[in-house]
């Protein structure tokens, strides 16, 4: 086992990390910009060592910085968390370099899942559904005409190296689809370095359904079933779900099966998971994220498994806790994205909370790094906490979600807490009825 971790990142998933470590006997580093030299995991980890200035390039994202952080303070490994370096598989391949274990899969996986084209390639190749559309990237406009048609519209046209819902950009019919393509392109050039755009059908109505995933190291693979991350704005999560109102038992042990299956073909080692789209009873794979993904507590709440502790375990070659046969599925949980944002216009809100105060009570769990007189800084994502909390169904859940809204108290900011007040008494919610369009035509509705 690890003697010391170094955790390179920052906010609810710092602490969340630094939780799992404090639990397995870890020392814990972290470390942090100027901007954050008053946050709760910086207070609470053994040692901190500031890297740098507020800007992300200059902190967070300096690899550079962050090596010397472990080796100034003796780190035998580093949990990226998400976001930031979690999925650049340089920083794997230079923490390599320097015998301290990358959290996380090989250099390798996170270079082929990174590059979405590559990506559906071996998806495909491991007997994962995918969605049906160009075998590789797209560059001139006939060859686009001939696939858009052969798929038929809409379509998508999709950056290859796109994230964070960005360089997508929809043709419904063929006459938009000379001006898609370019402006995807024009797009993923500027905000990636790397103009490759790819065709798919563009599903009108679907559910977005993901599975969860481990690589044990040792070439074996587990599902720890679903999430239904359907409730979005602007391909950004803002509700999630486990499991998925929208399946039953055979089709969640089906996809399950094959997912874990392909971890294991893949030789993948550690946490990851495959998004799908879900329409009409049948899945479509996106993309696959290798990293730990901010709505995996809803898996822990229904499985009672510490996915960071899993983690852990499998990067310092202990392979997993638990088999799949070991892996149940006891009642339901929902997780609620607060954001420092007017919850109509999702504007960011910094400034300083000048009451915080969480809900508690059975099934209730808050991660959060914020406080009471916290200030928050303005360069970063928005994202102050998220409640989540678990029932012994999905009635007894939103019951209690709605009892939890009601005593959460952030003042001193906006929040987007009244839109999940507004949200958990809503009919289509409440019947798990939605799609991943849903939240904006209601959001447009209300407008
Ligand atoms: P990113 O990596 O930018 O998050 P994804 O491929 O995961 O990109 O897609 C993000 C979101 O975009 C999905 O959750 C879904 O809402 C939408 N989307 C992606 N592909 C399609 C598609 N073929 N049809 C309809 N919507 C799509």
């Amino acid at each position: 086992m690890f003697q010391k971790i170094l955790i390179a990142n920052r906010g609810e998933i710092a602490l969340r990390v630094l939780r799992a470590c404090k639990e397995l006997g870890i020392q814990t580093v972290v470390v942090h910009s100027t901007a954050d030299a008053d946050a709760m995991h910086v207070r609470l980890a053994d040692e901190s060592v500031c890297i740098g200035p507020p800007p992300s390039r200059d902190s967070y994202l300096n690899i550079h910085q962050i090596v010397a952080a472990c080796e100034i303070t003796g780190a035998d490994a580093v949990h990226p968390g998400y976001g930031f370096l979690s999925e650049n598989a340089k920083f794997a391949d230079i923490l390599a370099a320097h015998n301290i274990t990358f959290i996380g899969p090989s250099g390798d996986h996170i270079r082929i899942m990174g590059d979405k084209i590559e990506a559906k390639r071996t998806a495909k190749r491991l007997g994962i559904p995918v969605v049906p559309g160009s075998d590789g990237a797209v560059t001139d406009q006939k060859e686009a005409r001939r696939i858009a048609a052969e798929i038929g519209y809409p379509v998508i046209i999709k950056a290859s190296a796109g994230g964070g819902g960005r360089g997508m950009k929809v043709a419904l019919t063929e006459d938009d689809l000379e001006i898609a393509l370019q402006t995807a392109s024009t797009e993923a050039g500027a905000a990636f370095g790397d103009d490759a755009v790819y065709i798919e059908k563009y599903l009108e109505k679907p559910r977005h359904i993901e599975v969860q995933v481990f690589g044990d190291g040792f070439g074996r693979g587990v599902h720890f079933g679903e999430r239904d991350c359907s409730l979005q704005r602007r391909h950004q999560k803002v509700w999630e779900e486990a499991p998925s109102p929208a399946l039953n038992a055979e089709e969640r042990a089906r996809i399950g099966g094959i997912c874990a299956k392909a971890i294991a073909d893949l030789g993948y080692s550690g946490a990851g998971t495959i998004e799908f789209l879900y329409e009409n009873g049948e899945f479509y794979f996106i993309e696959m994220n290798t990293r730990l993904q901010v709505e995996h507590p809803v898996t822990e709440a229904i499985t009672g498994i510490d996915l960071v502790h899993e983690q852990i375990r499998v990067a310092s070659g202990g392979g997993l806790s638990v088999r799949q046969e070991d892996i149940k599925f006891n009642g339901h949980a929902i997780e609620c994205r607060i954001n420092a944002e007017d919850p109509r216009t999702f504007t960011p809100s910094p400034g300083t909370i000048t009451h915080f105060h969480t809900p508690g009570g059975l099934g209730i769990r808050v991660d959060s790094g914020v406080y009471s007189g916290y200030k928050i800084p303005p360069y970063y994502d928005s994202l102050i906490g998220k409640l989540i909390v678990h029932g012994r169904n999905r009635v007894e859940c939103m019951m209690r979600l709605r009892r939890a809204l009601d005593e959460f108290v952030v003042d001193g900011i906006k929040t987007t807490l009244p839109l999940f007040r507004d949200l958990v008494g809503n009919a289509d919610i409440a019947n798990g009825d939605y799609d991943i369009h849903w939240l904006e035509k209601y959001l447009a509705k209300e407008e």
